[in-house]
């Protein structure tokens, strides 16, 4: 069982999952990949323990917090990964 969790890939799934049918990017699993992957890279990891609700109420805060940050990253890293897409690998 996982006892520790960077919440930030939480934030980041959520936000990618939200935007990514207006995302003008290749919709394969390995960029999407490459993008949450390139997203996390630029973002501090924000770890939590993880129980029961406390862990969903420290995610809603924090995806308010860092919500423009989020969108911001993802836009840099869909740029990144289509500029070099790895899909035909
Ligand atoms: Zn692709």
């Amino acid at each position: 069982m996982e006892k520790y969790h960077n919440v930030m890939e939480t934030l980041v799934e959520d936000k990618l999952n939200e935007i990514w049918n207006a995302l003008d990017c290749c919709k394969c699993e390995k960029c999407r990949n490459d993008i949450i992957a390139c997203t996390l890279n630029q973002m501090e990891p924000k770890y939590a323990v993880t129980n029961e609700g406390e862990l969903y109420v420290r995610l809603c805060e924090l995806s308010a917090e860092h919500e423009f940050e989020i969108v911001k990253a993802i836009a840099k890293s869909v740029r990144m990964v289509s500029e070099h897409p790895k899909h035909y690998i």
